[in-house]
């Protein structure tokens, strides 16, 4: 089970269980997901984005390959999560704000951690850098 959080168009936040990535694709996409406040069915994922300065990017890489080939494993999700939480700083919904300071900043090492929306991410990716995206799993499940 991977958790998301989800956004509606009216910008309301909840969470949401999913068996996969593909389940929430598939739900997303015959509309059968809606927002718990106003039953919209617009409705996107609120991407947990860790980012990591180039100086650690040999880091980012592990990562990234981990992510790819393990993508729905609970077990090693939990680990990239607790990599993560001791690793990063978390920043919140500040992320594209404070991946901005860390890029143009040569002397910062810090590796950071938080949300960002797909617009976010969109305008960081046109300034060339890149977001790493993590489901987020629960540790209690
Ligand atoms: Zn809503």
């Amino acid at each position: 089970m991977i958790k998301y959080n989800l956004k509606c168009e009216n910008n309301h936040e909840f969470e949401s269980w999913f068996s996969d990535s593909n389940e929430f694709d598939k739900l997303n996409k015959k509309k059968l997901l809606e927002c718990i406040y106003c039953s919209s069915n617009k409705i996107r994922k609120s991407i947990m984005a860790p980012m990591v300065s180039g100086k650690q990017l040999k880091q980012e890489n592990s990562l990234n390959l981990l992510d790819k080939k393990l993508s729905n494993e609970k077990k090693q999700l939990l680990k990239i999560r607790e990599h993560i939480e001791k690793n990063f700083e978390f920043v919140g919904d500040k992320l594209s704000q404070k991946v901005r300071e860390v890029y143009y900043d040569k002397r910062t090492k810090k590796s950071i951690y938080g949300t960002a929306t797909p617009e976010e991410r969109e305008e960081l990716a046109e300034e060339g850098i890149d977001l790493l995206s993590v489901p987020w799993v629960d540790k209690d499940n």
